[in-house]
């Protein structure tokens, strides 16, 4: 299968869970997620008129993006952000949806006070309670966001999560729900300069049942690019898939 024939597939697929969910098609987004990806590949689908990325490592980040500047394309920082990567990343990365705790934040923050600029950001919630995840625990996530919102230079406009790595609908769909609750807390809160905008949540394994539970943006890398040849240990610690 060709990689316009796979996205295809996905895209039909997307449509066929919106409407099985009662959704108009437009309200979800398909990020491609390129992380080990070549960049002739990502290329293809800006070809075909693909313009939504995600990328999980600074470094990769920035080779893709630098290779990118004069093309309308939109790349989001999806991994775990090191604190001595803040720079770069808050260069390239058009959202961070990985905020995942205060001091992050804090320095974040400070960096863009420095160079007068403000970033859109997601907060990532650890909604498999698995240790390996990264992500604020559900039940500290509003007080997080409240912390955050206080941050001038930082905008949050949704949230995040990775549900768990399972076969098993039953352990997958209850991640969407907290990570959809949460998010409708929030909206309703109306905190000063906190939006609920975009429910950042499915990949390739379970971006169906994501759609069913809200999702507006999912991110998937595989069933479009094939299978990675570097394990995904690489990009989550003790991952188990
Ligand atoms: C790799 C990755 C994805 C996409 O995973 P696939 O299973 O390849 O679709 C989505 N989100 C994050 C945070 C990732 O690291």
């Amino acid at each position: 299968m060709s990689i316009k024939e796979n996205y295809d597939r996905i895209k039909s697929q997307i449509d066929a869970a919106c409407l099985r969910a009662g959704r108009s098609k437009d309200t979800v987004k398909l990020m491609l997620v390129t992380k080990t990806v070549p960049l002739d590949k990502l290329k293809q689908t800006i070809d075909f008129g693909h313009f939504l990325f995600g990328e999980n490592k600074v470094q990769e980040l920035y080779e893709k993006k630098s290779q990118l500047l004069n093309v309308n394309a939109q790349i989001h920082f999806i991994g775990h952000l090191q604190k001595n990567k803040i720079k770069k990343c808050v260069e390239y990365a058009d959202v961070i949806q990985s905020v995942d705790h205060l001091s992050l934040a804090k320095e974040l923050n400070d960096y863009l006070l420095k160079i007068n600029k403000t970033k859109d950001i997601l907060v990532q919630v650890n909604t498999s309670n698995e240790q390996s995840k990264f992500g604020v625990e559900p039940d500290q996530a509003i007080e997080l966001i409240k912390k955050i919102s206080q941050l001038s230079q930082l905008k949050i406009k949704g949230l995040m999560t990775l549900a768990k790595f399972s076969s098993d609908e039953d352990q997958v769909r209850p991640c969407f729900k907290t990570l959809k609750q949460i998010f409708d807390t929030v909206a309703s809160m109306s905190i000063p300069g906190v939006s609920m905008e975009e429910l950042s949540m499915g990949m390739s394994s379970d971006f169906e049942i994501a759609i069913e539970e809200g999702a507006t943006l999912i991110r998937v890398g595989t069933a479009v690019f094939g299978k990675r040849d570097t394990s995904d240990s690489q990009y989550w610690p003790e991952s188990k898939k």
